[in-house]
């Protein structure tokens, strides 16, 4: 007998089908309704479609899952706060809910606020005496520390410390954001946070980067109360390859809500911060970004990775940090199925695709990052107008049949945005369509995870995760669609 029946719209992949038969947490049946009838039983539940479609559960390929909930559940959102006041309010408030916590607040803008001053170390020790407690203004480059705070902070009064402010830039802002240690139970709280909202946007897998052991432990306890409803394949942070090694953990090693894929690299930074390795000078600049970790180190850590069974994703965003990626797979002696992954390759050059393919790299990319691009936006401010058209070159990756896998990177988590940006992006020409879109942030997901013999598609044998959608995603625009219903193993983990 069945546990679940899904019936009464279409089911995606099996044109005629209406139903999909659920046991165990896994797809037993797809067929249509009637059929489906004698394999029910006194205890099988049946869920409705009501003619909306079903699809499979999304697979967002490079998140940060536990900053996902931190953000919801552990920072105070100041970025609302209309006044000074209203800010040190909210502090003072979860101050008060969480003692001997530290406090930290995100996203005041003094620009906005009657005030129009900043936050000072004093009106932190008055909102919050008792506790650590900082505050980052909302472009991440500032933040107001109280008094117990700014103990913490090593460096020397200067050009990135005002004690008598509490005003801390650049370096020291993240230098303080790392001592930062939510408890252990605010951790596990936090991932239950970023799993229930997962579930609300259709996010039913993730590829979880840079994991760090403290989360991999919080994702266990989530786990194992039952709290976390979202698989997570995670690719831990660089330095913990010598523990992995060590315990001779191999891809694949975990249950079906926490596995371990290998490790996350870096080759260097960002666009935004001009920190992404190109070969030409940012624009009306000199500096081209940087190389973090060049093609001899890399493929020295490739193959490691490789020798332990692992899986390596590499951060490459500009067209000179791909080329290192690539020099270092053709060193490291990457054969074309071995699968590794380069995060982001937001620049490549046509060129460098066809290595990609000919290597197997999977491209994982985030078409969320398509917000930043088009005329007067920040790629084409940084790069250029012509540089800004070929950023994240979807169409050309697909072309050249290299496997593509979607991801939100957290900016923001949903991939019914990224996938509107993706079918109507500002340069045409790398436009794609709703079925390729959903592709990758699907099969290609789970392909990129090796994942894509359980999840991904809505076949018998693989993992009951589903998402009901509104509507129609081939008449109705992303941005016009909601998700109605997320199932993860069968079970109903999000309902409108
Ligand atoms: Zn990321």
């Amino acid at each position: 007998m069945l546990d679940l029946i899904v019936q009464g719209g279409p089911i995606h992949g099996h044109p005629g089908a209406d139903a999909v038969g659920v046991r165990c947490g896994r797809i037993v049946v797809v067929g249509r309704a009637p059929e489906l009838g004698n394999l029910r039983g006194p205890k099988t539940q049946v869920f409705r479609l009501e003619g909306r479609p079903l699809l499979p559960g999304f697979f967002d390929a490079h998140v940060h899952f536990l900053k996902v909930g931190l953000d919801r559940t552990f920072f105070v959102d100041l970025s609302q706060a209309r006044t000074l006041s209203e800010a040190l309010e909210l502090l003072r408030a979860r101050a008060q809910e969480r003692p001997g916590e530290w406090v930290v607040g995100r996203g005041w803008d003094e620009s906005r606020w009657p005030e129009k001053r900043y936050l000072e170390r004093a009106d932190l020790d008055r909102a919050v005496p008792r506790q650590p407690c900082c505050a980052v203004r909302v472009d991440g480059h500032m933040m107001v520390a109280n008094t117990l705070a700014l103990a913490r902070c090593v460096r020397p009064e200067g050009e990135l410390v005002d004690r008598a402010r509490g005003h801390l830039f650049e370096d020291a802002v993240f230098e303080v954001l790392s001592l930062v240690r939510p408890s252990q139970e605010a951790l596990v709280e936090a991932v239950a946070a970023a799993s229930r909202y997962a579930a609300s946007l259709g996010v039913t897998a993730v590829a979880d980067m840079d994991t760090e052991a403290l989360a991999f432990r919080a994702y266990a306890t989530a786990e194992r109360r039952g709290l976390l409803r979202t698989r997570i394949f995670a690719y831990g942070k660089a330095d913990l390859l010598p523990q992995l090694v060590g315990l001779g953990l191999r891809r694949g090693f975990g249950s079906p809500f926490l596995r371990i894929c290998g490790v996350k690299a870096f080759v260097d930074g960002s666009i935004g911060a001009k920190t992404a390795a190109l070969f030409e000078p940012y624009q009306g600049e000199m500096g081209k970004g940087r190389v973090l970790l060049g093609r001899g180190e890399l493929a020295r850590l490739w193959r490691k990775v490789m020798e332990a069974e692992l899986q390596l994703a590499v951060h490459a965003i500009g067209d000179r940090a791909i080329e290192e990626v690539l020099a270092a797979a053709r060193l490291a002696g990457v054969g074309a199925l071995d699968r590794h992954r380069v995060e982001h390759l937001e620049l490549p050059t046509p060129h460098q695709l066809d290595r990609v393919k000919e290597l197997g790299l999977v491209a994982s990319m985030q078409p969320n990052f398509l917000q930043w691009s088009g005329p007067g936006r920040m790629y084409e401010d940084r790069l250029g107008p012509t540089r800004d058209a070929r950023i994240d070159p979807h169409r050309w990756v697909l072309e050249r049949g290299i496997p593509l896998a979607f991801g939100s990177d957290g900016m923001p988590l949903g991939p019914l945005y990224g996938i509107g940006l993706a079918l109507d992006p500002p340069y045409y020409p790398q436009r794609v369509t709703w079925e390729e879109a959903l592709q990758a942030y699907t099969q290609g997901a789970a392909f990129a995870a090796f994942a894509e013999d359980e999840l991904g598609t809505i076949a018998p044998g693989k993992w009951a995760d589903f998402v009901v959608l509104s509507g129609d995603p081939g008449r109705v625009p992303p941005k016009d669609l909601q998700v109605d219903a997320t199932f993860v193993a069968g079970e109903l983990v999000f309902s409108r």
